[in-house]
């Protein structure tokens, strides 16, 4: 961390070739830079340089990613799922240390160097997931930036003691109080916003509610969040994941929606899924609303798919939305960098002299052409040391 590093030959954001001066684990300079006797020089071979990307939404508690193949026969629906899931952990093997790890290994070869994760907490498992992701975060603390939420994945009121796990699994150190969709899930929204207000004010903490609900329900719902973060002055600090209802066909109502969302200062984030209506990006974006995006599950219970790369992700969030114009991409682009990071509220996030040097090298002819090809990245960096190269962590786990 204390050593001196120049990142020769770089393009910052895609744009002409420079030099970047990393000095304990911040940018020093950027500019032409001399060897010295002290810097250790890195050739950058004039790749594009990108401030770390964000995964803004995961569930490292529970990717299979590295254990034996899972055969999935679950019906495709989301109690069915959550069900599954709950009695599957144990059966298979899961250990969300060990589990969390690998997720936290394939990510940083990407290029990733914050995650947000959502972490299971139930009165199946109780807060094991948390202690393992917990365990990771410490252990890894060198490679990335681990922020957890405790998430009621089983739902909040209709399982009876769910709410004390979630106030203990904050007490240990859970970052942000999650949700799941207070309406469909514990048919009453009421209560299951007034637990997670009442438990972000407690702890102090922001939230992040996943909420799945589709149409005039999620719209519904979103009018209720909207409600309660304006009450508790809670503008900035709270996100709604998927927000699937924001891809309703009713232009006007989205509308509206769109502009109480940018006014309260909620977030949202959409993985730009192939298989659902979701947020529309551009408008999304053009209202003044924070957008974030993330794999979510990879190689779970839920489904087979995800390899935690953000730049496959901004590939995806381009395809959903019709994006091909390069401007457009771009947009997509900042949503897994710096949208992510507002997100998150990161410190010294960005290329700049100042910022905090978590970076990536990726190749490519322009940022457009690079992200479009996602080759292996050159290199990845947290706070100015070298943990991937080549597309490969120069780390190992379990
Ligand atoms: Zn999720």
């Amino acid at each position: 961390m204390d050593q001196t590093v120049i990142l020769k030959n770089v393009r910052p954001w895609g744009e002409s070739a420079t030099d970047v001066l990393i000095r304990e684990g911040r940018i020093a300079a950027v500019g032409p830079a001399a060897a010295t006797m002290e810097a250790q020089s890195v050739d950058g071979r004039g790749a594009i340089l990108l401030p770390g990307l964000v995964e803004a939404h995961t569930h490292l508690d529970k990717t299979l990613y590295g254990m034996p193949w899972n055969r999935n026969s679950v019906p495709s629906n989301l109690v069915a799922k959550i069900t599954n899931e709950r009695n599957s952990k144990k059966r298979i093997g899961l250990d969300p240390a060990r589990q969390s790890a690998r997720q936290v290994a394939l990510s940083v070869g990407h290029g990733t160097t914050h995650i947000r994760s959502h972490v299971d907490v139930d009165t199946e498992h109780g807060l094991a997931g948390v202690h393992g992701v917990m365990a990771t975060r410490e252990k890894y603390a060198d490679v990335v930036d681990i922020e957890i939420v405790a998430f009621p994945q089983s739902g909040m009121l209709i399982r009876e003691g769910t709410k004390e796990l979630m106030d203990e699994a904050l007490s240990l150190g859970a970052d942000v109080v999650g949700g799941l969709d207070p309406s469909s899930m514990d048919l009453d929204p009421k209560g299951h916003l007034d637990v997670v207000f009442a438990l972000a004010e407690k702890h102090g903490k922001p939230i992040d509610i996943h909420l799945h609900e589709p149409g005039e329900l999620g719209i519904f719902t979103t009018r209720l969040i909207i409600e309660r973060t304006r009450a508790h002055a809670m503008g900035g600090k709270v996100t709604i994941s998927h927000a699937f209802c924001l891809g309703h066909n009713d232009y006007l109502a989205i509308g509206r929606l769109l502009e109480q969302l940018a006014e309260t200062g909620i977030a949202i984030m959409t993985t730009g899924p192939a298989d659902y209506a979701c947020p529309p990006l551009i408008r999304t974006l053009d209202a003044g609303v924070r957008v974030c995006s993330g794999s979510d599950g990879i190689r779970d219970c839920w489904g087979p798919y995800g390899n935690a790369d953000m730049l496959e992700r901004a590939v995806f969030l381009g395809m959903r939305n019709d994006l091909d114009r390069d401007d457009d991409i771009l947009r997509a682009v900042e949503v897994v960098t710096t949208g992510g990071a507002t997100v998150l509220g990161l410190e010294g996030y960005g290329v700049k002299v100042g910022d905090v040097a978590d970076l990536v090298l990726i190749d490519g002819e322009t940022l457009t052409e690079a992200v479009v090809s996602r080759r292996p990245r050159p290199l990845v960096m947290k706070r100015g040391r070298v943990v991937a190269r080549d597309g490969a962590p120069l780390f190992t786990t379990e």
